[in-house]
């Protein structure tokens, strides 16, 4: 049987609608959901192995995209949300009734990814959403207690599914964070 990466890849990747322009997330809870209004479609999403990301039960990944803050507002229920930690640079909001990080926050403006906010696709009540393109952190699944010698089954399945599993963010993401240092340091005309 092939290893389960996340639900909604796990029969393979679904494509999204280009026309895609956003949508609600909810959480899980049966009464007084919060939801999150996103006015755009998500960019970026990727399945991620990081031991911070929110995860179905039983999912060794997480699935998380990108969304331009200002674009996304809470709808309902916003009194059950509660940052899981203040000083990290993403700053989780995560509904206290089941769990679910409604989205993820960074308040440093300094930050190379100031402006976007980290959400969970699947939490959208929509289907045509922008779909995973890579995989990212996948070492770290070891963190949460994963076995070592079965990393290669991992990266296989991941190559399988298209997408190209990487130990840190894509190229292009990691490209956005050395080019934001470079010209924060002046090697790089801004
Ligand atoms: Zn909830
Ligand atoms: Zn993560």
């Amino acid at each position: 049987m092939a290893i389960s990466i996340h639900p909604l890849v796990d029969n393979g990747v679904k494509a999204g609608n280009p026309g895609f322009s956003g949508g609600t997330l909810s959480c899980k809870c049966t009464s007084a959901p919060v939801t999150v209004s996103l006015g755009a479609n998500v960019a970026f999403d990727h399945v991620c192995g990081c031991t911070k990301c929110w995860k179905p039960d039983g999912a060794l990944f997480s699935l998380v995209a990108v969304v331009p803050r200002d674009k996304l507002t809470v709808t309902a229920n916003a009194q059950k949300l509660k940052i899981v930690d203040e000083s990290a640079p993403i700053q989780r909001h995560r509904c206290t009734g089941c769990g679910v990080h409604m989205y993820g926050r960074i308040e440093n403006k300094n930050h190379p990814f100031y402006g976007f906010d980290f959400v969970h696709p699947e939490r959208f009540k929509e289907q045509g959403w922008a779909a995973p393109e890579f995989a990212a952190f996948v070492s770290s699944i070891i963190e949460a207690g994963f076995p070592p010698a079965r990393m290669g089954e991992v990266r296989a399945r991941l190559k399988e599914l298209r997408l190209e599993p990487y130990d840190c963010l894509s190229p292009a993401l990691m490209d956005a964070i050395a080019t934001h240092a470079a010209k924060a340091k002046g090697v790089l005309a801004s």
